[in-house]
């Protein structure tokens, strides 16, 4: 354990945001090398519940994305997924979470992972600067955003909000949910981009369709 601003840390916990609609290896690669990277205790997975920015489309069964996101976890031992966001009525957003947790978690510092695309809307999020409070921000490489875009965004935000950001280079896997949704839709392979068990879930309850 070790001191951090007067606090006693006893651990290091990771937050792995997302719809998971459904989940695949892109995030799975990425919670595991920020666990790595970071010397991370854990990182709990957290399926959104309604997240506002995703009105617009109809997200699949919450039930469905929490049980994909549980098998696909299965084989880490440091991965562990909430109930905590599809439980909770209304629109989820991030900051409540971050409460709770820190509230469970009093003597552990809070990361929060995100993609690229996540980390540089990042300010559009409710109570940004309560976020950074909070939890330390990872924003990771993701296909389709430029590195130095990731990193001019981490610059800006860590000197407006004073606060400790972090980055974290991620193999490249150009794999979307929505790419995954359009190829079952379509009757494409979906192999090799998801575990194989999340991908016989998909076919089982037959979703996506
Ligand atoms: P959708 O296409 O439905 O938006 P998605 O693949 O972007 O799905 P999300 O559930 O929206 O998945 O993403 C959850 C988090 O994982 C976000 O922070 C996102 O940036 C990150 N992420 C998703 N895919 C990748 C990837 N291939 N590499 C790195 N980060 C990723
Ligand atoms: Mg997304």
């Amino acid at each position: 354990s070790i001191t951090y601003r007067n606090r006693l840390i006893i651990g290091k916990i990771g937050i792995m945001g997302g719809t998971f609609d459904p989940i695949h290896y892109g995030h799975l690669a990425t919670a595991e090398a920020v666990r790595v990277k970071y010397k991370l205790n854990k990182v709990i997975f957290m399926p959104s519940g309604n997240p506002p920015h995703k009105r617009d489309r109809d997200i699949i069964d919450k039930l469905h994305r929490y049980n994909m996101t549980i098998l696909a976890t299965m084989s880490n031992k440091y991965f562990e997924v909430s109930s905590l966001e599809i439980k909770r009525k209304g629109r989820t957003y991030t900051i409540d979470t971050l409460k709770k947790l820190k509230n469970t978690y009093k003597n552990s510092e809070l990361f929060f992972i995100t993609g690229a695309d996540a980390f540089c809307d990042i300010e559009t999020w409710k109570d940004v600067e309560e976020n950074f409070n909070l939890a330390t921000f990872i924003g990771a490489t993701r296909p389709g955003v430029e590195l130095s875009k990731v990193r001019n965004k981490i610059e800006y935000l860590k000197s407006k909000y004073n606060t400790k950001i972090l980055e974290i280079h991620v193999p490249s896997l150009d794999i979307s949910s929505t790419d995954l949704r359009e190829r079952i839709k379509m009757n494409k392979s979906i192999k090799y981009l998801l575990p194989e068990c999340v991908e016989k879930y998909i076919y089982k309850y037959n979703l996506y369709r």
